[in-house]
């Protein structure tokens, strides 16, 4: 499989570099009767795709890798804060009815739940809400900490961790969203302060990021 398509001269150009790597440009540009200011832009394009490489003096030479090992390279290259959205929370007093406003209003389906000091206590997820809302009591009196995932069972993520290892954690814990959350200390405890949230949106994008982009 081959991603990135490649138009015909690219092609020739790669089966010339494979079978006579390592080559210059020039002795490219001589075996396709062209100049080699015609070439330079499908060079570019085959080196910046990650199928050639050049070394200067030595000339360009074929990686080996394939559409698929490129684009998974590609993708490790993803860190959550390039794709991270801004987080939308609620405090653990707040009421089942308040949340479920927020989640409207806010047009989210995840919504994480702190406390006073902003640290992050829990998760709120739509079925929880729905869960709630079947039973006789007063959404506007029960508070959303009686409800919500809570902590130590949050799965979260930093800025700097992988969109694939989040994804991953996405499918293996079967949830929608992860809070993108910082270290804080509080005298002798580690809190979390929650900074971004992941959603299978934001990986969603991710995949369209790469599936558009005609040069990885
Ligand atoms: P839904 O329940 O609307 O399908 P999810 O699949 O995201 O949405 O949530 C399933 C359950 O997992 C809910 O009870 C929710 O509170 C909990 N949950 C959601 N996100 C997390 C998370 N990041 N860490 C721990 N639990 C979570």
């Amino acid at each position: 499989m081959r991603i990135i398509e490649l138009n015909n001269r690219q092609e020739h150009i790669l089966q010339i570099v494979k079978d006579n790597g390592p080559i210059t440009g020039e002795q490219i540009a001589d075996k396709l009767s062209l100049t080699r200011a015609t070439l330079r832009p499908d060079l570019a394009i085959l080196t910046m795709a990650g199928f050639l490489d050049a070394r200067p003096r030595v000339g360009y030479f074929y990686t080996g890798k394939t559409g698929s090992q490129l684009f998974s390279e590609k993708i490790k290259k993803f860190t959550v804060k390039d794709f991270q959205s801004v987080p939308v929370v609620v405090n653990e007093s707040a009421s089942v009815y308040d949340a479920i406003v927020t989640m409207f209003l806010e047009d989210v389906g995840t919504l994480f739940v702190v406390n006073e000091n902003s640290h992050l206590v829990g998760v709120l997820s739509r079925k929880d809400l729905l869960r709630a809302s079947m039973g006789k009591q007063d959404l506007e009196s029960v508070p959303v900490s009686i409800i919500m995932t809570r902590m130590p069972n949050i799965t979260a993520c930093n800025q700097n961790d992988l969109l694939i290892e989040v994804a991953k954690q996405l499918i293996n814990k079967q949830i929608d969203a992860l809070p993108v959350v910082r270290e804080v200390t509080d005298g002798e405890n580690l809190k979390l302060e929650v900074v971004g949230r992941i959603t299978k949106t934001n990986i969603t994008r991710a995949f369209v990021v790469i599936g558009t982009e005609e040069i990885f």
